[in-house]
């Protein structure tokens, strides 16, 4: 039975400003997605690791790096909604609260109860 391990979630997508897709060129249809892992112990996480952000045409369903982006306007909101939309979910650190309030519950009540 594994007790450990690494697990990881898709963060909500978003709509990206503008820009056409770099195979089929339609335009203003691209998306950016992206999942973070985690680290869980018996499957309840406890502190996120690295995250993976890319783009999805929802036109031809393709999936693209922001290297391969040619449109200026594209990398720019592309690189915004990385730094300030994809948030690591809060679930991603229920192990830690958990932990912090089971160690506060220790240290605090004894002398609560005195
Ligand atoms: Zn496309």
């Amino acid at each position: 039975m594994i007790i450990f391990g690494t697990s990881s979630s898709i963060i909500h997508p978003a709509k990206l400003d503008g820009g056409c897709c770099p195979f089929c060129k339609t335009e203003n249809q691209m998306w950016i997605q992206g999942y973070r892992k985690y680290f869980h112990i018996f499957w309840i996480p406890f502190f996120p690791s690295w995250k993976k952000v890319y783009s999805i045409c929802s036109h031809c369903k393709g999936v693209f790096e922001k290297y391969e982006f040619e449109s200026k306007e594209l990398i720019k909101c592309f690189e915004y909604f990385e730094n300030h939309k994809i948030k690591t979910p809060w679930y991603h650190f229920t192990g830690i609260l958990i932990l912090l309030a089971l160690i506060i519950g220790i240290a605090v009540v004894p002398f609560l109860t005195k």
